[in-house]
């Protein structure tokens, strides 16, 4: 049916068949065909992932194959002892890439980078040159390869560069290999470079990822030096596997809901009569359309030569989840970028919408981004195995302390690392780790620890084997302890997994404050085991100052280790009584990045300068700022032209229904008071309207301020604009209400 009101419900009506239809395998099959998708996830279609496996990377394989000798040579010196490259090497480096290039399709090239916008841009040139005679011929230098200069004056720099002065430039990392994106029709070099101002300031999330892995190695090479396990390593690298949540929701009913196209989350929705309390979604089956979505995604990364390694449904409905296998922080966070892109871009092929928006849906679990971090040698050694004695291990020892001593030491810089409007609705709630920053250690360590404040080194806990009950069973090896899944930051077997970290989220910049921190903690420990031991550290002398600073660290910072339920009231309480700082929201969280500590911290590493600190924690204060009043208006607008037109429908329809009643002769009295309280209703839904409006009006030059004034008054009004709306949603017909339900949104697949 038609609304009287000009909103043509029908439209939806048609979209809803639509994408009930499409749901069918049959369906979405169809339409791909269709659309001229070829025959993707039928047999024909199938290549094998070893044939395109890195086919569309300048890998190292590639670059032996095509440099001379020396210059490869050279080139690997320059991506794995971090020397700077020669200009001569770079022209010929160029050349060979852009032979490459073009024989696989490519006429242009970018620089790509990651501004502080959170997402990734490029500008692309052509490699073509008129030849003067008429022809054309290929043209790309070393200068073209190692710099360029796009127009800067638009990226957010929050203050680093006046307009007037917009140059910034980008810079090629040779350490993250160039790659070809293939779109329709076209094939673009892309090559991964840092981003920074004419001064030299970094405009990126790249360039200062880069400096805090330099520091990083610089001290944790002390470390080694003093254990003499530093023989044959040039340097020590963090590595990170990031696990990537996402939602999928039918690209006709995603349409539907103008906050999902806008914000990428639903400001309304009531919850459905199914959420997840049958818990009948995670690892379940994987539905066929997904499936093939999922493939043709892990195709598009193989050919860039993303690992990807898992893929599984995760726990809330519609929520799904791929992991990769870790790399160099540095290229798994370039890959984890192409991997949000590219979930992106291949689910409307599917008739799919991918949402990796922290908390899409209010009511079941939000999406994070695992961040799976270790440490390790050039030589391939992780610093952070714990190996079978783990008493006795005591360069691990003193790797782990330190890293319990940098989360403890800045827990809230690490907190207003993944801080950002999105992520408030995810921290905190009852089901994703919460905003106070904790470790789990689980069993084996926790005991360690404990032995390490009496300074008796005497066990290793194990798990010992898992007897299945059955003899056709194996016999499993148990780990030491159970998982934790509440915990923010865990130490899971040899690595660290900090949870935190939003989905949406770029992988830079929260490594960039781990590392940080970290390096700042090894220093600590470096300088004190140094002196401690001398010039010549013997054997006894090495291991009586590393237990007693270790029992020093344990005691001091064992306040941050919780090994409970994260999730738990009492938690809260516990954490409040240690001391532990609770930074429930982003307002809260952000101004720890322009701390006088923080700014301090960054800058003793050579990682930010202080208006390089300065001005991100402006950016992200601004951007939160921004994203907040970009919903209230959303909201206004979905709450005005689409809830009260069809409230109102409604309410002439009941009218209507008492007024008949009532002339019939029939005793309306139940009915009249079932109708007076629906009016009342819209007219609450009217009052929070305008109180979002009202409250969505204000000016404030400094963002730090204005998100006091959003914590205060904006967002109540919205939570509260919510509910009414959501009350109305169960009342009304399906037929009038104008917006895809949840259970259309989640469980149609
Ligand atoms: P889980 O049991 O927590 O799912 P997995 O071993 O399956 O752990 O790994 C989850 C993620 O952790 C994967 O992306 C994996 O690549 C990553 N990972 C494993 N080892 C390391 C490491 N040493 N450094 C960084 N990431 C790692
Ligand atoms: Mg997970």
């Amino acid at each position: 049916m038609s609304s009287s009101n000009g909103h043509s419900f029908s439209g939806l009506s048609a979209a809803r068949h639509e994408a009930i239809a499409a749901t069918t395998v049959s369906g979405w099959k169809q339409r791909h065909h269709e659309n001229g998708h070829g025959a993707n996830g039928s047999q024909s279609g199938i290549q094998r992932v070893d044939s395109i496996y890195g086919a569309d990377v300048f890998s190292q394989k590639v670059m032996r194959q095509r440099l001379p000798k020396e210059v490869y040579k050279r080139l690997m010196e320059t991506i794995h002892k971090g020397k700077t490259i020669d200009p001569q090497i770079a022209d010929i480096v160029a050349a060979a890439m852009k032979d490459w290039a073009i024989e696989n399709g490519a006429t242009h090239y970018t620089h790509w980078f990651q501004p502080l916008t959170g997402l990734t841009a490029e500008k692309h040139d052509a490699m073509l040159v008129p030849d003067a005679t008429g022809g054309v011929l290929f043209d790309f230098s070393g200068k073209a390869l190692v710099q360029g200069e796009p127009d800067a004056s638009s990226f957010p720099s929050g203050g680093l560069r006046a307009t007037f002065e917009a140059r910034g430039y980008t810079a090629w990392d040779p350490t993250s290999p160039a790659f070809l994106n293939r779109s329709e029709g076209s094939v673009t070099l892309c090559i991964p470079t840092a981003f920074v101002s004419w001064t030299g300031e970094a405009l990126d999330k790249k360039t200062p990822l880069l400096r805090s892995m330099e520091a990083i190695s610089e001290q944790a090479m002390r470390i080694l030096k003093l254990f003499g396990t530093d023989r044959g390593v040039s340097r020590v690298l963090t590595t990170l596997g990031p696990e990537q949540e996402y939602f999928l929701v039918d690209n006709n009913f995603y349409h539907a809901r103008p906050d999902l196209v806008v914000c990428n989350r639903t400001l309304f929705g009531a919850k459905p009569p199914k959420g997840q309390q049958l818990e009948d979604h995670y690892f379940g089956s994987i539905p066929a359309r997904v499936m093939a979505f999922m493939s043709e995604v892990e195709r598009e990364c193989y050919r860039v030569g993303i690992p990807l390694k898992t893929r599984h449904n995760e726990v809330a409905p519609g929520q799904y989840e791929f992991a990769p296998i870790f790399e160099t922080t540095n290229v798994a966070c370039d890959h984890q970028m192409l991997l949000m892109e590219t979930l992106r871009r291949v689910a409307p092929k599917f008739g799919l919408q991918c949402i990796l928006h922290e908390k899409p849906f209010a009511g079941i679990n939000g999406s994070g981004k695992h961040n799976n971090w270790s440490i390790s040698t050039d030589t391939g050694v992780n610093l952070l195995d714990p190996l079978d004695e783990t008493h006795t291990n005591l360069q691990f020892l003193v790797f782990v302390c330190a890293v319990i001593r940098a989360v403890d030491s800045h827990a809230d810089l690490l907190r207003a690392s993944v801080a950002s409007a999105a992520n408030d609705h995810r921290l905190g709630a009852n089901e994703a780790p919460p905003a106070i920053i904790s470790i789990f250690l689980g069993d084996m360590l926790t005991d360690i620890m404990a032995q390490i404040e009496t300074g008796a080194f005497k066990r290793t806990l194990k798990g010992g084997d898992l007897d299945l009950g059955t003899r056709t069973l194996p016999l499993l090896p148990r780990d030491s302890g159970d998982r934790n899944r509440t915990s923010p930051f865990a130490f899971t077997g040899n690595k660290f997994e900090f949870r935190a970290v939003g989905s949406s989220a770029t992988s830079a910049w929260p490594n960039t404050v781990l590392n940080t921190i970290l390096a700042e903690s090894l220093d600590h420990v470096a300088t004190r085991l140094e002196k401690a031991v001398g010039r010549s550290p013997s054997e006894t002398r090495l291991q009586a100052a590393v237990k007693a600073l270790l029992k020093q660290i344990v005691k001091q910072h064992k306040r941050v280790i919780f090994n409970g339920d994260g999730y738990s009231e009492a938690w809260h309480a516990e954490a409040e009584r240690r001391g532990l700082p609770n930074l429930r929201d982003t307002v809260e969280a952000l101004p720890a990045l322009k701390s006088k500590k923080a700014v301090d911290l960054f800058k003793k590493y050579k990682v930010l300068s202080k208006p390089e600190t300065e001005s991100r924690a402006y950016i992200l204060m601004e951007r939160f700022v921004k994203e907040v009043a970009i919903e209230a208006e959303t909201m206004v607008t979905i709450a005005r032209t689409m809830i009260l037109p069809a409230a109102l429908e409604y309410q002439t329809r009941l009218a209507e229904a008492v007024s008949a009643a009532d002339k019939a002769g029939v005793d309306v009295d139940d009915q009249k008071e079932c109708l007076e309280k629906y009016v009342a209703l819209i007219a609450a839904l009217r009052a929070a309207t305008d109180e979002v409006d009202r409250a969505a009006e204000h000016h404030e030059e400094d963002p730090f301020k204005h998100g006091q004034q959003i914590r205060r008054d904006l967002r109540p009004a919205m939570t509260e604009l919510r509910k009414v709306a959501d009350e109305l949603e169960t009342v009304i017909p399906v037929s009038l209400w104008p917006l895809p339900s949840y259970r259309e949104l989640l469980f149609i697949k």
